[in-house]
């Protein structure tokens, strides 16, 4: 057996952010023990099973392969072959994995894949019952604690700048129900080991947290710190786009289908003119016929209605990968008004190509380059996503400014969205898809944003 570490506590004490640094200092694998009830809980949930319904969650076990995998240092949690690492940090996943966790026979169809990977390596594995059932033989036994406060605090403001809605209370209600879940299961429930050091974390500082805990372990284990080598950041690769032809324009779209279309688009934007003050300016601009790409900057879920009440041509839009795993109603909703998922920063070429056959389509594209909401109406940077998408498209880039008072939409606000003149396909182009060229377009394309919006 290598060095065993436990790492126990309740949701949102850091236990990850530290583990990872610990590891990193010492040289030892992390193991993220939540990330594995959170992939059973997302198979069931994808295979439309309830996570309350123990009996089906039961069952569907036999069809779930779970495994780990290590890239570059992160854990990557493999289900059934596909990584699912990114799709199981929402809010949804969460409670569900919380629910799944209780269920004995979901905690015994793990325990065996933890025992392995701790009998092979030096390991730091956080967890709840770590220190109590999966390692009590564990050399170093930590249960890291705070306030429940303090706790959604810190998960409040990580959420927020993922560009999450919930409010700091519905967060708060969610830690106060998991812990509840946690500690009130019968089997493996969350409880400090009799041999494990208590860290309250509520007013420390990561790093302190960090250190302090190092400082145990070396104490214990007698380990010193390794000098960890810097691994070259491996330079990601610009997407090819070598064999991508320009999206061919002037498509034009079944008559029947376009006419059902256009009666719906006036009865929503009745319905939308009586809800909202709402004054479109520079529609102009806005060209008759499809295949152009919109990019706006981004205040609310309203926002792609917005710009598709003042287009003939229906709109597409790209709505981050997260959205589609809200509750299904809504989900259906969106993908009716056109959109698809896209995974933010990750160069999603699959995002990629389904903008293309849409723009091919003769339909148009609605991108928001911020990649998240603004609270506060400013306009942030704007990813280099966007650039690429237009250069090779080779399609008009209409800017758009959605504008309206304070962070949230209210009856009979007055909301403005602005037109900006097209950027044409002449001034898109760029002679090498290299990291500067895009940044420039980005920039240009996020200026003219930036003018429609006071
Ligand atoms: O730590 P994380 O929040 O990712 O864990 C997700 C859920 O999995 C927790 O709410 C907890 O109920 C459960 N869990 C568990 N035992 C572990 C790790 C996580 O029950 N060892």
């Amino acid at each position: 057996m290598g060095i065993n570490v436990a790492l126990d506590g309740p949701s949102g004490a850091g236990k990850s952010t530290i583990a990872k640094k610990i590891a990193a200092r010492l040289g030892y694998i992390y193991v993220d023990t939540g990330a594995l009830y959170r992939s059973v809980a997302y198979y069931t949930v994808s295979q439309g099973i309830s996570p309350d319904d123990s009996k089906k969650v039961i069952a569907a076990l036999e069809g779930c392969k779970v495994g780990l995998e290590y890239r570059e240092g992160s854990q990557c949690v493999i289900v059934n072959g596909e990584d699912v690492s990114g799709k199981i940090r929402t809010p949804e996943i969460s409670m569900a994995a919380s629910k799944v966790s209780a269920i004995p026979e979901v905690r015994s169809f793990l325990f065996d894949l933890q025992k392995d990977i701790a009998a092979k390596n030096d390991i730091i594995m956080d967890g709840r019952d770590i220190g109590t059932v999966v390692l009590p033989d564990a050399q170093v036994k930590i249960f890291l604690t705070a306030s429940a406060e303090e706790r959604a605090n810190r998960r409040f403001k990580e959420l927020q700048e993922k560009g999450d809605p919930s409010t700091y209370e519905e967060v708060l209600a969610d830690i106060n129900q998991r812990d509840y879940n946690d500690t009130h299961r019968e089997t493996a429930p969350l409880k400090k080991a009799e041999d494990a050091i208590e860290v309250d974390s509520t007013s420390m500082t990561l790093e302190e947290v960090v250190s302090h805990i190092a400082g145990i372990i070396t104490e214990k284990t007698g380990a010193a710190p390794v000098k960890v080598k810097k691994e070259k950041k491996e330079r990601k690769p610009l997407l090819d786009f070598s064999g991508v032809e320009p999206v061919k324009r002037g498509k034009k779209l079944n008559p029947v289908k376009m006419f059902f279309y256009t009666i719906l688009r006036y009865m929503v934007l009745g319905g939308f003119k009586i809800a909202y003050n709402l004054k479109f300016e520079g529609k102009e601009n806005v060209p008759k016929d499809g295949s152009n790409i919109f990019a706006s900057n981004h205040r609310g879920y309203v926002d792609p209605v917005f710009i598709s009440l003042a287009c003939r041509v229906p709109n597409t839009f790209m709505a981050k990968e997260e959205l589609f795993h809200s509750k299904k109603f809504f989900v259906w909703i969106i993908k009716k008004f056109g959109a698809f998922p896209v995974e933010r920063g990750k160069g999603d070429m699959q995002a990629i190509n389904t903008s293309f056959e849409k723009l091919n389509s003769g339909r148009n594209l609605v991108i928001f380059p911020e990649g998240t909401r603004s609270h506060d109406g400013k306009v942030g940077r704007g990813k280099t996503g966007v650039a690429l998408i237009a250069a090779v498209a080779q399609c008009p880039v209409i800017p758009v400014g959605i504008n309206y008072q304070g962070e949230k939409l209210k009856f009979r606000k007055k909301v403005v969205i602005r037109f900006g003149k097209p950027i044409s396909p002449e001034q898109l182009k760029i002679t090498t898809p290299g990291a500067k060229e895009l940044k420039l377009l980005r920039t240009t394309i996020m200026d003219a944003i930036v003018d429609l919006v006071h």
